[in-house]
C-alpha cells in the first residue's frame, strides 16, 4: 500500500515576479515596434527559486503561499542525494 500523505522531497524551479511579468505583458517582451517578442524567455523582473517540492505548499491555482528552499532539510539530512 502506498502512503500518499508523504510528500516526496526534491527541488522544484518556481517563477516570481510580478503578475504583468509573468503574463508577458511587461515592456521587456516588447520589440521596438510594440509587438511580443519570441526571443525573450523571462524578463529581467522575474525571478527563479528552487524550492522543495515536498516542504512547499500550494493553492489549487498554482498559487505558492509558502515556499522553503531547496536543499531543505529533509533532504540536508540525507532524504535525498
Ligand atoms: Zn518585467
Ligand atoms: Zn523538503
Amino acid at each position: 500500500m502506498t502512503d500518499t500523505t508523504t510528500m516526496t522531497h526534491a527541488p522544484l524551479l518556481i517563477f516570481a515576479g510580478p503578475v504583468e511579468c509573468l503574463e508577458r505583458e511587461c515592456e521587456e517582451y516588447a520589440t521596438e515596434d510594440g509587438h511580443d517578442d519570441p526571443g525573450v524567455e523571462r524578463c529581467s523582473h522575474i525571478r527563479v527559486e528552487e524550492v522543495c517540492a515536498g516542504c512547499s505548499t500550494q493553492t489549487d491555482d498554482g498559487e505558492f503561499v509558502a515556499v522553503v528552499a531547496w536543499p531543505c532539510r529533509t533532504a540536508d539530512a540525507g532524504g535525498a542525494k
